[in-house]
């Protein structure tokens, strides 16, 4: 059985519009979403209320209910309004129509600065020792001159003409409950109410100038092209004493043509003559860290990949080191004088098949899944 809507919003029987009005108005501020978060008791006490209020403050549906209760509205095809949200703040905003609700509490407020953000650009080798970076970016900062009050040193500041220094608006918006009054900042002041009577010569009276700010940022080993580092507090300023936004660093990791980069791991093609990968050789392979010798074997096969442990990148946040890769480009000669032709037609003549059985027999496209996993 559904309450009494007079009782529901505390009135008489013989209360007028003004008083409906008023008693609504108190009742909406008591069960306030922005006060009664997550309270499903005042949620459904709200739903109430403004079906109470629905009906009570239109003549036509007051007299209905007057006259033969909630079954009259019912069969009239009377459905409220409230009932089809399912969420109160979904409620206050077809009856207030969004914006600030109550009035007092839209004086703009503090509020946070914006981010702001600079790119640095590090090398490979920078990625395995992290890196240091100066870097300068532009940030809106209290104005130094009008130390943010927007007005000239020595010149008053004036109540706002456009508001009358309430510091906000209003203006009569349609809802599915009527006409009702919406409010909101004043575009003049910002919602401060107060405007300069001569605009500070700095910042144009807005309290804030752009000023250039320099940092030394510390980016991490490890770190992968296109991530960022975050400053807290070091963006734009806020305003009316709201916090700082913060400084975005985007890292670009500048592409080494030596390397491929795979998380940790780095890759590397190696370029061996053919005579080197037949016969073995110490050879030069470039890391992060300078050249390093290592051993090939005799019949060393083509897309071979040899594995430098630990000579890779170190992982942005964990321990260790990942890995080198060494992929072998065994290179045949394109051109031949005629007596390296004749070396090779006898080196052909002598040659059976066990010269090309080797013990990894036809693993190459293994060799190759190996070298480009991950
Ligand atoms: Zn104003
Ligand atoms: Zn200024």
């Amino acid at each position: 059985m559904p309450r009494d809507y007079y009782e529901v919003l505390g009135v008489g029987r013989e209360a007028g519009d003004d008083e409906i009005k008023k008693a609504f108005r108190g009742l909406a501020r008591e069960l306030h979403p922005d006060i009664n978060r997550h309270d499903p008791e005042a949620e459904e006490k709200f739903k109430h209320v403004a079906e109470a209020y629905e009906v009570l403050s239109d003549s036509e549906r007051r007299a209905t209910y007057d006259r033969y209760g909630h079954e009259g509205l019912r069969s009239g095809g009377w459905e409220p309004a409230g009932a089809s949200f399912n969420d109160i703040s979904d409620i206050f905003q077809a009856f207030f129509g969004g914006g600030d609700i109550f009035g007092g509490r839209g004086r703009g407020g503090p509020q946070r600065g914006r981010d702001a953000a600079v790119e640095v650009s590090l090398t490979l080798a920078e990625v395995l020792t992290g890196a240091s970076r100066d870097v300068e970016f532009e940030v809106t900062a209290r104005c130094s001159r009008c130390n943010g009050n927007g007005a000239e040193p020595g010149t008053p500041i004036e109540t706002c003409p456009r508001c009358e220094g309430t510091g906000q608006l209003q203006s009569m918006a349609r809802t599915v409950f009527g006409q009702v009054v919406r409010t909101h900042v004043c575009d003049r002041c910002g919602g401060d109410g107060r405007i300069p009577a001569t605009p500070c010569e700095v910042c144009r009276g807005s309290g804030v100038e752009t000023r250039s700010s320099a940092l030394s940022v510390d980016i991490p080993a490890g770190i992968e092209d296109g991530q960022r580092v975050r400053l807290g507090g070091k963006g734009h300023a806020g305003t009316l004493g709201g916090p700082a936004g913060d400084l975005y660093v985007l890292v670009e990791v500048e592409p080494d043509p030596r390397f491929e980069r795979h998380g940790d791991d780095l890759i590397t093609r190696l370029d061996v003559p053919f005579t080197d990968a037949a016969l073995g050789a110490a050879v030069s392979v470039p890391t992060l860290e300078g050249d390093e010798q290592i051993e090939l074997d005799a019949g060393s096969q083509p897309a071979t990949v040899k594995r430098l442990r630990g000579r890779g990148l170190p992982a942005l946040r964990g321990r260790g080191r990942g890995d080198l890769h060494v992929v072998l480009n065994v290179m045949i000669p394109s051109r031949l004088t005629d007596e390296q032709r004749e070396l090779l037609q006898r080196f052909a003549e002598s040659s059976n098949g066990d010269t090309y059985s080797s013990k990894g027999g036809d693993r190459l496209f293994d060799r190759l899944r190996q070298a480009f996993r991950g």
